[in-house]
């Protein structure tokens, strides 16, 4: 018979941190806003952050021309509010590459501000950019940064970086609070809203194939309807509403606390046109809508364990990192931008190749360098083997010889190091890499997400059946692969990276 196995293309796979059988899943927990329901990024972010400009320009800022750069900010960077930059760390918290507001930071600056520093997410001084939600934050907190330098922000009050920053976020709380911006997504679904009419279908695979199915979303009920009504009744069987795919839906959650705190548990009473809250104890009604309450009890009425849920969604911290910390529920994180990622990834392959064999030599020539310095420093300082071939002059003009052959390969591999630092964003390049090592974001990702993916409609391909198995792990002293060490160089203006043997972490 013939093969019935079907291939996601490589950008819609299931990616696996920690091996994983759907079959032992019990229930799947979905968070809606940028998980079940995704965005036109360009298009969402923009709105909210016109609405936070034009916040700023009530109470009086002249900040009226200031539009909003998508290309700014990415999903995984840090905000230093008491400095006012932008930074990109590796998976250790150190920093690889800084803006101060909108600014690049030359190497010499981002060296003596961040050369001591780890970045510890514990800390109130740093803002990790959990979520998509973040980056219209992220780009007028930039812009602002470089009018408070200019000295172009009211003077009324004496205001340092930190006390912008606090003043952008409270903006920011009262544009997804206030209903304005809500209600225009409401009324032209159409222009904010990505359609994928796969991710019901994959819902309905989940549904029949046994599993419990649970909304738990921060939105309020007010905006969960109508949007869950968009993106999911018109691909449902006829008659069948949204409403109907979930055993149990939870607006207004208020993650992370809906995991970590026991707070009380409402009905929403529609009655109306208006949506009432009603205390409420005892079990759930399947299709009624709940407002907050806790994950405890939550697992309480499933009557399930934490290593039978899987819960899903985009928020790093409060979707996945916190879930797992806290309830060791089984995690998976839905990260859009990676379809992107694979694809340049993909398309830099050959160029990577060249590159990966290149350094080999570089790293050779280099060895050798090390080699006849030494032998060098023994012959002046006589100690050590002895020996009178070569000579001595004959070492120093291998010496130069080998200066002569790095340099023209650094002028070789410097664009090709410089493309692989560009991916995907010029400024920031790759999500998941940051210089030759994984950036903060990859390394959340592995501690926090079982899995990870970029949409959920993955799910389709892989089915509810699948037992997902981690790679395994690589460490330094493993034989490379055939083909080479992947390699990623670092972006640090002038410093080791590529260019030098000194440079290293
Ligand atoms: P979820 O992803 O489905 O849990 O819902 C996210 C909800 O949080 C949406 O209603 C957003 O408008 C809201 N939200 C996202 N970012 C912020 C923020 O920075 N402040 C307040 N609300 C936010
Ligand atoms: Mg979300």
């Amino acid at each position: 018979m013939r093969s019935h196995l079907l291939s996601p293309p490589p950008e819609r796979g299931l990616f696996c941190n920690r091996t994983l059988n759907l079959r032992a899943i019990k229930a799947v927990g979905y968070d809606m806003d940028y998980t079940l329901i995704h965005y036109r990024v360009e298009a969402w972010e923009r709105r909210a952050y016109e609405y936070i400009r034009d916040r700023l320009v009530e109470q009086g800022w002249p900040v009226g021309d200031l539009t909003f750069d998508p290309a700014l900010a990415i999903r995984g960077l840090i905000i230093d509010t008491e400095k006012g930059n932008l930074l990109k760390a590796n998976r250790f918290g150190i920093v690889k590459k800084a803006l101060h507001g909108t600014k690049p930071m030359e190497f010499d600056a981002q060296r003596d501000e961040y050369a001591s520093t780890l970045i510890d997410l514990h800390e109130r001084r740093w803002v990790f950019l959990n979520t998509l939600f973040s980056l219209s934050e992220a780009c007028i907190y930039a812009q602002l940064v470089d009018r408070l330098d200019a000295g172009q922000l009211p003077g009324s009050t004496p205001m340092g970086y930190t006390d912008l920053y606090e003043h952008v976020r409270k903006n920011l709380d009262a544009t997804h609070m206030q209903g304005r911006l809500k209600a225009e997504i409401i009324a032209d679904p159409e222009r904010y809203v990505i359609d994928d009419p796969e991710t019901p279908l994959a819902l309905l695979d989940q549904r029949h194939a046994g599993k419990k199915l649970l909304l738990i979303t921060n939105s309020e009920w007010a905006y969960t309807e109508p949007m869950m009504h968009f993106a999911f009744d018109r691909h449902l069987p006829e008659g069948m509403t949204w409403r109907q795919l979930f055993d149990v839906v939870i607006v207004s959650a208020r993650k992370p606390e809906f995991f970590t705190t026991r707070s009380a548990l409402y009905e929403v009473v529609e009655s109306g046109g208006e949506a009432l809250l009603r205390q409420h104890t005892g079990p759930l009604k399947p299709g009624t809508p709940y407002f907050g309450g806790s994950a405890v009890e939550l697992e309480r009425h499933l009557g399930l364990s934490g290593d039978q849920i899987l819960y899903v969604g985009d928020h790093m911290f409060g979707d996945v990192h916190v879930t797992k910390d806290v309830l060791r529920w089984r995690t998976a994180l839905i990260l859009r931008e990676l379809e992107d990622e694979v694809r340049a990834i993909a398309g830099f392959r050959a160029t990577e190749a060249r590159l990966g064999e290149r350094m080999v030599h570089k790293e050779r020539l280099e060895a050798e360098g090390c080699q006849l310095r030494l032998e060098l420093q023994r012959r002046r300082f006589q100690y050590g083997p002895r020996s009178e071939t070569p000579t001595e002059a004959e070492l120093v003009a291998r010496q130069a010889e080998l200066r002569a052959e790095l340099e023209a390969l650094d002028a070789e591999l410097g664009p090709m190091a410089r493309a692989a630092t560009e991916l995907s964003n010029p400024i920031w390049g790759l999500l998941t890499r940051a210089g030759n090592d994984k950036s903060h974001l990859a390394r959340q990702m592995e501690r926090y997400a079982d899995i990870y993916t970029s949409r959920v409609s993955n799910f389709l391909f892989a089915t509810p059946f699948v037992y997902l198995r981690s790679p395994r792990g690589s460490l330094p002293h493993d034989p490379s692969l055939p083909g080479g060490t992947p390699v990623f160089p670092s972006s640090d203006a002038g410093g080791g990276g590529v260019m030098g043997t000194d440079g290293a972490e």
